[in-house]
């Protein structure tokens, strides 16, 4: 279990360069299903027309970031296990939902994944309250790339992205010289322990951030409850988080329940083997292996590869038809 979310103040102070960014892209269509944000208004929302989202039956609709800030507030929900670990929420819930990661790291502050609403009073405390500076935004995938071009630019950090991805990123040809917007593959080091990897599957370019703890320096305030050391996966849908906190699946296509494939999910456990990790969360609260994330990793993979009909044999685990 959680902690209950808490709602930041709306009294934070606005600077004179957040309003000047909210008066050039507060009033951008952000799509009401998805939450991707677009440059100009358009008919259709491409990352819902692909057939890994979908459009609703009561069609397309849009809003923006000023819209959202009559109806929408953002939440801080801090992991009960590692008070570095908190959730940035939307209430009402908006769109996919997601609730970006926001990990406060000895030497530095990082947002896993975004979400279309950012509030004055998110961009204040993301700016000024941290227990270190925030240095870098990164995104799992397409779906989540939502309104991180705003993000990046509101609080003046590198937002990193996947080149693989790129085709999918609807704000491409607006990113300027100003912009820090680096593209990375494979793999990639954006902070002291955190390590962004490229595991494909979903989208080409789906990734997970591993942060590994052990690089931390040792608590000196003497916590009455332990910091957890271990490595912890932050896997949005790359990987998923089942419902019960007790397993993961792999899914290709959420909103219409098209498993991932045999091969991509060999290929995902394959980039993962050499990592250490124990806890594993996807991008919404309450998804959270708090132990033995990696056992239950090959465990999950074994048993969806069986439920379509593969076995993996010999030491390479080659797949065979079950
Ligand atoms: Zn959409
Ligand atoms: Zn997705």
């Amino acid at each position: 279990m959680a902690h209950t979310a808490h709602s930041l103040p709306d009294t934070a102070s606005v600077s004179s360069r957040t309003l000047e960014i909210l008066s050039k892209e507060g009033n951008l269509p952000i799509c009401t299903a998805c939450g991707t944000q677009y440059g100009s208004a358009r008919d259709t929302c491409m990352i819902c027309e692909d057939p890994r989202q979908a459009v609703p039956p009561t069609g397309q609709t849009w809003t923006s970031l000023t819209q959202l800030s009559s109806s929408r507030r953002n939440t801080i929900l801090e992991d009960t296990d590692d008070h570095r670990v908190k959730f940035i929420g939307t209430e009402a819930g908006f769109a996919i939902n997601q609730t970006p990661i926001l990990l406060e790291t000895a030497e530095g502050s990082y947002i896993w994944d975004c979400s279309a609403y950012i509030s004055t009073a998110l961009i204040h405390y993301l700016s000024k309250e941290l227990r270190t500076p925030l240095r870098g935004i990164a995104i799992s995938h397409p779906h989540f790339f939502s309104t991180s071009l705003t993000w990046s630019r509101l609080l003046g950090v590198p937002l990193y992205l996947n080149e693989a991805d790129k085709a999918w990123y609807v704000r491409l040809d607006e990113i300027g010289e100003g912009d820090k917007v680096v593209w990375w593959t494979g793999e990639r080091e954006i902070g002291k322990g955190l390590r962004l990897i490229q595991c494909g599957g979903h989208f080409p370019g789906s990734s997970v951030l591993h942060w590994d703890r052990l690089q931390e320096p040792a608590p000196t305030d003497h916590p009455t409850k332990r910091t957890p050391v271990s490595g912890l996966l932050l896997v949005a849908d790359t990987v998923m988080v089942q419902p019960t906190q007790r397993g993961f699946t792999f899914i290709w296509s959420v909103p219409n329940m098209i498993p991932l494939g045999p091969k991509d999910v060999r290929a995902i456990q394959h980039t993962l083997a050499s990592l250490p990790f124990s806890q594993a969360t996807s991008s919404w609260p309450n998804r959270f292996i708090r132990e033995n994330a990696r056992e239950i990793l090959s465990q999950s993979v074994a048993s969806h590869l069986r439920a379509m009909g593969w076995e993996m044999e010999g030491k390479e685990g080659e797949l065979v038809p079950a």
